[in-house]
Formats: structure tokens, sequence, C-alpha cells
């Protein structure tokens, strides 16, 4: 069993909070439980997905907070950048080291519509985030619940905390309208 802060999560929300080992004792204190804040944040997210969407890109958008302001918000720009890693989170992790000024990226929370993908869940630990909010599961190709639990299993030298399911009804469905148009 987790700790008890994280037991209590578990009373509230089921198993949608993740603290994970290197951070649970940091986060005591402060958004371990999903707050509205997160949802307020989230559909800023979906704004970035539904810009990406009239662009022709797969919609996902994010958001990148630090100390409860927002650094950057990106979405899925593949096609038109021409780039294969042009995923939303890249992107917001590329953004922000500019904004900040460090290419490493202490204390901040990645909000993202759906959940990443392994290489943007690898590229989290790398950027040392503190903790990641996201919408929909992708049960074929998640990084971080689904198929793989990058920076959650403890096996990587970093790891942040997860808060999944926030507005994943509307998370999911701007996928699933977006992919409806294109058949
Ligand atoms: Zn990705």
């Amino acid at each position: 069993m987790q700790s008890d802060i994280a037991f209590l999560g578990y009373l509230f929300y089921g198993k949608q909070e993740i603290p994970c080992s290197f951070t649970r004792k940091k986060r005591k204190n402060n958004m371990l439980c999903r707050s509205e804040k997160d949802e307020e944040i989230m559909e800023l997210a979906l704004a970035e997905a539904k810009r990406a969407a009239d662009c022709g890109e797969v919609p996902v958008g994010a958001v990148l907070m630090l100390d409860e302001k927002i650094v950057v918000r990106t979405g899925n720009n593949l096609i038109g950048a021409g780039d294969p890693v042009g995923h939303a989170e890249i992107r917001a992790l590329r953004k922000g080291a500019g904004q900040l000024g460090n290419y490493r990226l202490p204390g901040t929370t990645l909000y993202v519509t759906l959940e990443p993908c392994p290489m943007c869940a690898a590229a989290m630990v790398h950027a040392r985030i503190e903790r990641l909010v996201f919408g929909a599961t992708d049960p074929k190709g998640g990084g971080v619940v689904s198929q793989y639990r990058i920076g959650r299993d403890g096996r990587l030298n970093h790891g942040y905390a997860v808060t999944e399911g926030v507005l994943a009804d509307k998370c999911s469905l701007i996928l699933k309208e977006f992919f409806q148009k294109r058949r």
C-alpha cells in the first residue's frame, strides 16, 4: 500500500492518483489530489487540441505550468512542421525550457489531453518535470499507465507524479470526432 495520503487519494478518487516514489514525500501538502484547477487547465489544453485539429493534426494539446502560472501552451504539430517528433508534449518541454532558460524543468506540471506515448513519457523524465496530468488514456500506445509505466516504475533515475482522467470524456471525444471526420 502507498503512503497514508496516497491511500486517501485512492479512497476519494479510485486509482486515478498515482504518486511516484520520487515525489511522494514532497507532494504531501499540495496537488496530490485532482482539483478544479486541473480541470481549468485541461480546458486550455483542449483548446490547443482543437487548434491542432483545425490544422489537420491529431488533436492533442498540452499546457506547461510552473507555480500556478502558464509557461507555454502547445498542440501537435507534426504535419505542419514536417517533424516526426512534433508531439504536443515535446513541443511544450522544448518551448518551456526556452522560456525558463533551463534545460531541466523542476517543479513544473505538464497537462496533456491524451496519455503520453513512450517517447514523450521518457522526455518528461529527462526534463525532470514534477507532475503529469492527462485526460484520456491511450490503451494502444500509452507510455505512462497503459502499455508502459515510464517515469513511474522506479527503473529510471527520475519520476513524476501522475494524475489521470481529468476531463477524460472531452479529451477522448475530440479525438473520436477527428478520426470519424477523416473516414
Ligand atoms: Zn508523444
